[in-house]
């Protein structure tokens, strides 16, 4: 089950602000924490207004960051092992691709709470624009 830490979050995921494919990621983690580890996916935090988001961060160049723009996805961890949040971020980042302009770039990051602009520990989600799922070829559909 996927859950919401507040009625507002809720509003959000059933609204049209929220990107497809972070729709998509968000679907996938669920379905890896409750495959797995038969665990809810618990959102502390979807959309953001450019006021809230400043607020957020230290620094006063900070641009609007994804969840302003409907593709941030903030995943509470107050509930999960380590084990599940290296493996929730290892199964999206294997399936997903940020930005292939910026390899290094990942879709699932886990801020801790010694981040300084973070304020509990969560999984952050995040697409872009250029976001896509890696598609795989089962090595038995390969013909010789
Ligand atoms: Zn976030």
């Amino acid at each position: 089950m996927i859950r919401a830490l507040s009625s507002r979050i809720a509003n959000e995921l059933a609204s049209d602000a929220l990107d497809q494919n972070l729709r998509s990621v968000i679907k996938d983690a669920h379905d890896y924490l409750y495959r797995i580890w038969t665990q809810d996916l618990i959102l502390s935090c979807l959309l953001r207004t450019p006021e809230e988001d400043k607020a957020l961060y230290h620094d006063p160049n900070h641009e609007p960051g994804v969840h302003c723009f409907g593709r941030g996805a903030d995943v509470s961890v107050r509930f999960m092992s380590s084990a599940e949040v290296s493996g929730l971020c290892n199964t999206i980042n294997s399936s997903w691709q940020y930005d292939p302009s910026r390899p290094n770039m990942v879709v699932a990051l886990y801020e801790s709470a010694g981040h300084q602009d973070s304020t509990a520990p969560h999984i952050h989600l995040q697409t872009h624009p250029a976001t896509s799922r890696i598609v795989k070829i089962a090595a038995d559909a390969v013909q010789a």
